[in-house]
């Protein structure tokens, strides 16, 4: 028996580990492939509706196994160990909870908020770089993903048949008001907060969208303004060199000169260098008096790129930014275009580009100073224009550091001075970068208001959906205490609801209601009718079993108990008032002739008359009358004066009173009276009855047909 129970325990143990294989499988399935990546680390794993599935319907070993199978698809899909560790979490803590019979949606989000957001918030930073306030995001959106799935699972737990389940899942709620609104704010909390997900998910791609092509737009703008700038100086440069190739005078070269930088006030500086790199002359002509006068630092640009390059390849040049030398130290941009006569290179010609001059330029583009920063760098990567909050030195290294982006993946993340930024480039064609930024605070509030909407209106809906059950089941439960206080009402009129609660249902139950109760009541009455008639019968039935128990069937006189009872009741009576009293006791003469020679029936007869006549003289008088025997009288006589003559007269009466077929039976009847008139409390009623006796023999003795009287 014992052997055959184990065997049982192991076999619902085994379905129990296949079906959280086969539970699992579908989860790994549904995490891997429907799986959708809401912003890095939010993935939403739909197939932890099953893991829950296993855990209601075959309990926590067949959860476990699925969560470790669903687990591997999240490690693959992720790179994740941590939700090994927190999907386990959450099914034990659950299941935990859930045996003390709170309720599982409640279970899970007890869950999240004291085990799962904790360890995540410990846990994630440790893996991945992720700014506290998006963290707090990232963790908001686990819990309703928590949630969602639950309620899901709850839902379709529903569906699942009863044989498939060996765990017994009680009712969260006693009352059908509470069960009604667990299970409709189960389906809201799923439609809505999948539709918040989904909606999330939609307008966050739109607001990442509208950022991608608004700074992309910027950037490209940028990139155009910063070339065209260049090219104007460029332009400027070469349309110089031109016109100094065709004059040969150091005035003439001069005027030029100061002509060009009046016109491009851009440049700070511009100079002219022989063949061999040394200065000739430049503009503003009083810095290169003094430059070209003083000895100890020769006016030499032979190191310089600006020079080199164009004596090299014989084409104009455009340096990086570096820092002027010789007249002020700001950054400069030099733009320099070789002198060449008759293919003989002759010297430069160059314009120092004011640096500052290009930050003007870029701080007029409209860039909006609340979330967007821009940063041009040159080729060198040397920074020549950054906006002010991102604290760049000018001239500086920048390159950007790209991060692990949690916020979007249509734009790379990276982070300046704490900041963490999108940002997008393009490169000119003079290998500058332009950077435009742009804070991700945009989509983090977008989350956030979506959190907060979904928030309200979770609470809003509980609220209403409270409301709305109350009313509902009071719809249901006030028809139906209506019609049970009706019921209490044996009547068989029609049970009848108030008009506002009389759905069709209840009418329905109000028509069957009534049929059965008049049914009932039209059998109780049948019923009381014949309770009634047999109870009659049986008063009837007693009364006569109490007759016959107190009188002689024949004569219909008290039988001989009942008298031996009331006579003697009523003689302690008489003694007690002294009331003069006499006992008569009488025995037809001669009856075995009678019997003998009209037959039994006639004998009957004789006595029912003589019964008869006692009733006349006797018992109208108040005297108690008995049949004492077969022939036999007897009669107890108060409150009567003369017995003597009484029982003369009767004594008179029989002698022609009794007729058979027609026919005067004449009878005599013997006495023996016993009157007690003076000593009265002298003896017991017995005595009297001896005596009555002894008188009777003695009216037998002496002749028949008399009376012996004695008066005590
Ligand atoms: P006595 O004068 O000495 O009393 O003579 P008796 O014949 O009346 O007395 P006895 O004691 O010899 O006989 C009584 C008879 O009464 C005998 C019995 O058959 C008859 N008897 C008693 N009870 C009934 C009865 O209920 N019906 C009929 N038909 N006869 C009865
Ligand atoms: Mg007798
Ligand atoms: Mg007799």
């Amino acid at each position: 028996m014992k052997a055959h129970a184990s065997n049982n325990d192991m076999n619902q143990t085994l379905i129990s580990v296949f079906a959280g294989i086969g539970f699992g499988a579908i989860a790994a399935l549904v995490n891997y492939f429907l799986a959708f990546e809401l912003y890095g680390s939010v993935t939403i794993l739909l197939g932890q509706v099953f893991v829950f599935l296993a855990l209601f319907t075959r309990g926590l070993p067949s959860a476990l196994v699925s969560t470790a199978i669903a687990s591997i698809a999240v490690y693959l899909y992720t790179d994740n160990m941590f939700f090994f560790v927190t999907l386990a979490a959450e099914i034990i803590v659950v299941w935990f909870l859930f045996r003390r019979r709170i309720p599982i949606l409640l279970a899970d989000l007890i869950y999240w908020l004291i085990f799962g957001m904790p360890l995540s918030y410990w846990y994630l930073p440790t893996v991945i770089d992720v700014p506290t306030t998006f963290l707090v995001l990232v963790l908001a959106k686990l819990l309703l993903n928590g949630l969602l799935y639950t309620a899901l699972a709850i839902l379709l737990y529903q569906l699942i048949p009863k044989t498939w389940r060996s765990v017994t899942m009680k009712p969260v709620a006693d009352s059908l008001r509470g069960r009604v609104f667990y299970l409709s704010f189960l389906c809201i909390i799923v439609s809505s907060l999948s539709f918040s997900l989904l909606y999330t998910v939609r307008s966050a791609q739109q607001v990442e969208q509208q950022i991608v092509s608004d700074i992309g737009s910027k950037a490209n703008s940028l990139r155009q303004v910063t070339e065209d700038f260049v090219n104007d100086y460029k332009v400027a440069v070469r349309n110089l060199r031109d016109s100094m190739q065709a004059v040969t005078r150091y005035d003439e070269h001069l005027a030029l000169m100061r002509l060009t930088q009046e016109n491009f006030p851009g440049f700070v500086s511009m100079l002219l260098a022989d063949a061999n790199g040394t200065i000739l002359h430049g503009v503003p002509a009083r810095h290169f008096q003094v430059l070209i006068d003083n000895p100890s630092a020769p006016p030499d640009i032979n190191d310089r790129s600006y020079f080199s390059e164009p004596k090299a390849t014989g084409l104009g040049y455009v340096s990086s930014a570096f820092r002027g030398r010789g007249f002020g130290t700001q950054p400069i941009i030099a733009i320099s275009e070789p002198l060449i006569v008759d293919g003989t290179f002759r010297g430069i010609v160059e314009g120092s580009l004011d640096v500052p001059e290009l930050v003007r330029l870029v701080r007029r583009t409209d860039i909006d100073p609340g979330y967007q920063s821009v940063v041009v760098t040159d080729d060198q990567d040397q920074v020549l224009f950054a906006s002010d909050e991102l604290h760049l030195r000018t001239l500086g290294h920048y390159e950007p550091n790209a991060l692990t982006n949690l916020y979007t993946q249509n734009l790379p993340l990276t982070r300046i001075n704490e900041r963490d930024l999108l940002f997008t480039q393009r490169v000119n064609s003079y290998g500058w970068n332009i950077y435009v930024f742009s804070s991700p605070d945009l989509i983090t509030q977008l989350f956030l208001n979506n959190l907060i909407i979904l928030s309200i209106f979770l609470t809003l809906i509980a609220v209403l959906f409270a409301f709305v059950t109350h009313r509902f089941a009071q719809d249901l439960n006030r028809p139906l205490e209506q019609l049970a206080e009706q019921l209490r009402d044996n009547t068989d009129s029609p049970l009848s609801v108030s008009s506002e609660g009389m759905t069709r249902e209840v009418r329905t139950i109000a028509e069957n209601l009534t049929a059965a109760r008049k049914l009932m009541v039209n059998f109780n009455r049948q019923l009381q009718q014949q309770v009634n008639e047999k109870t009659k019968d049986l008063e009837q039935l007693n009364m006569r079993l109490q007759k016959l128990a107190r009188e002689d069937g024949l004569t219909e006189l008290l039988n001989r108990r009942t008298f031996d009872d009331l006579a003697e009741q009523r003689y302690h009576e008489a003694m007690a008032t002294r009331e003069p009293i006499a006992l008569i006791l009488m025995d037809i003469d001669h009856f075995k002739r009678i019997n003998d020679t009209m037959g039994h029936p006639a004998g009957d007869e004789c006595i029912r008359c003589v019964g008869q006549l006692l009733k006349e003289h006797f018992e109208r008088r108040g005297c108690l009358c008995a049949r004492y025997g077969g022939e036999e009288f007897a009669v107890f006589v108060s409150a009567v004066d003369d017995v003597r003559k009484l029982v003369e007269n009767f004594q008179d009466a029989l002698a022609t009173y009794c007729q058979v077929n027609g026919q005067v039976v004449p009878m005599t009847i013997s006495m023996g009276i016993a009157e007690v008139r003076h000593s009265f409390g002298g003896g017991s009623f017995r005595r009297l009855v001896a005596e009555a006796d002894k008188l009777l023999y003695q009216s037998k003795d002496t002749g028949r047909n008399r009376i012996s009287i004695e008066t005590i």
